[in-house]
């Protein structure tokens, strides 16, 4: 008699059995959570095989694939900013830079504003959350709104920029964690796959990440996505404000 298999952490799980369970194939995931539970599923597997763990099942719609892996980075996030707790001192990082280059204006608020670094951090994590979250632009988690859709990679952009702070401003921390997570690598293949961020905008270098060669645009067919998008664009009143911030004045939000 086959005994059934329980694929939950119980009260006082010791950490060494944390996640014991066969893995479980993606058509027998019967749950409206299956996309997540097989991300985690290969992200436990093997963390390090960042192309499998972005590979969609077959027949897995595009953009509930995008959203739920975006969801998982902002998961992951939380733990990278647990460390940045520890590390980065709004009195040290009082904006939320990378390089020179740019001040990065924190969008939590109604008035886009210069936040600390780790301010920025919470408080970009916070709202990715509440939008991820939205009945309103995401009611559903198995299909997803061409317009919310869009709405992700400006989710990426932003959340992005805590890996390159990291990165430029806390080098061990950012190693450290890499290392144990790879998580800033399948972000950043992630963004590059389904073209959510530009190369330009990537700070963190491909070579760090052993992900030289890879080129935006991988993805043709998405471009009719984009065109489409564009006479949608007065709805995106976020995006018009980014935009104008994004003039000389060295800020970005
Ligand atoms: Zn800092
Ligand atoms: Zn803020």
């Amino acid at each position: 008699m086959a005994t059934e298999v329980v694929r939950r952490n119980r009260p006082g799980t010791k950490k060494v059995d944390f996640y014991n369970w066969p893995d479980q194939d993606f058509n027998d995931m019967e749950t409206t959570l299956a996309v997540q539970q097989y991300i985690q599923q290969l992200i436990r597997k093997d963390y390090k095989d960042v192309e499998a763990i972005l590979d969609p099942p077959p027949v897995q719609d595009e953009a509930s694939w995008k959203y739920e892996h975006l969801r998982q980075f902002c998961n992951e996030l939380n733990s990278l900013t647990v460390c940045l707790l520890e590390e980065c001192d709004p009195l040290v990082c009082k904006q939320m830079t990378a390089t020179e280059q740019w001040i990065f204006l924190c969008a939590a608020h109604r008035q886009p504003k210069e936040c600390s670094a780790l301010d920025y951090t919470l408080h970009t994590l916070h709202g990715a959350a509440s939008l991820l979250n939205s009945n309103k632009h995401f009611p559903s988690r198995v299909s997803i709104k061409e317009n919310s859709a869009q709405k992700l990679s400006s989710v990426a952009r932003r959340i992005y920029r805590i890996f390159s702070h990291a990165y430029c401003h806390h080098r061990t921390l950012f190693n450290d964690f890499e290392e144990k997570t790879y998580l800033c690598k399948r972000f950043t293949r992630y963004v590059i796959k389904y073209d959510l961020m530009t190369t330009d905008n990537l700070i963190v270098p491909l070579s760090v990440l052993d992900l030289e060669g890879e080129k935006e645009g991988e993805k043709k067919e998405e471009e009719g996505e984009t065109t489409e998008g564009q006479g949608e664009s007065k709805a995106e009143e976020e995006e018009e404000g980014e935009k104008s911030q994004e003039q000389p004045a060295e800020s970005s939000q």
